[in-house]
């Protein structure tokens, strides 16, 4: 029976990796990668040598067909992202999709999940939350913010670098300026920082720095009647 492992990675300290995910990773005939040179940097990390397909936004959707052949032929095979787990933020969806339909087994395993820690550590509620992911950079994104800034759950986005400013000042102009943010910046790396603040504060604070890394925005949910 062909078989889709659906593996997280870490998004960044080597060591988030299940003792599963490597054996899985060392069992499996060929594994799917966003960026091969990615993969590769964490297969020779553990001594693993495996062929990697690329599988990535750019061609998910023209050769969904080629890789469920691929599934087919080669009765085990992994799906792996940059960082985390696929299908969070990154490419997944289509195949696992595709798969379900085909009648192909597919597993995923438990591990990394950038906004995972960074929602605990906030100490914003978490029994529920919304995980919104990147916002879109120009159509629906006023629309889809004024909406999030209802919300009474605790909300999630993930930011670049390039964008963080422009992001919290959006969350300003519909949340307020007084809402509390967490935001984590380089989760599980030398660099990691967790910020508790406002999002007045948290825009003042990077407006003035050299914006650099990776970053995880864990906004409080709307606590006004
Ligand atoms: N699949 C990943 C996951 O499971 O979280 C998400 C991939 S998405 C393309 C990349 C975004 O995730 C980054 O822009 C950032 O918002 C967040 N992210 C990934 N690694 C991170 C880290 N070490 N620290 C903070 N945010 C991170």
């Amino acid at each position: 029976m062909p078989k889709l492992f659906i593996v997280p990675t870490p998004i960044g300290n080597l060591e988030d990796i299940s003792l599963r995910a490597l054996r899985i990773l060392k069992e499996v005939s060929l594994i799917l990668t966003e960026d091969t040179r990615v993969t590769k940097k964490l297969l020779s990390h553990y001594q693993i040598n495996k062929t990697c397909i690329p599988y990535h936004q750019f061609n998910e959707h023209k050769q969904l067909q080629h890789f469920i052949e691929l599934i087919r032929q080669h009765e085990s095979v992994a799906m792996v992202s940059d960082a985390g787990t696929p299908g969070i933020s990154d490419p997944g969806f289509l195949l696992i999709r595709e798969c379900i339909k085909e009648n192909i087994d597919i597993e995923c395993l438990p591990g990394p999940t950038a906004f995972v820690p960074a929602l605990i550590q906030s100490g914003f509620p978490c029994d529920r939350f919304y995980f919104y992911g990147f916002l879109p950079h120009k159509k629906g994104r006023q629309s889809i913010l004024s909406r999030l800034a209802q919300n009474k759950e605790t909300f999630i986005l993930y930011e670049s670098p390039y964008r963080l400013l422009k992001t919290l000042e959006n969350l300003i102009e519909h949340c307020g300026a007084d809402r509390n943010i967490n935001i984590s910046r380089e989760l599980t790396k030398l660099h990691e920082e967790n910020t508790r603040t406002t999002l007045s504060e948290a825009f003042d604070y990077y407006k003035q720095k050299n914006i650099k890394g990776e970053f995880v925005l864990i906004i409080e949910g709307n606590n006004k009647e």
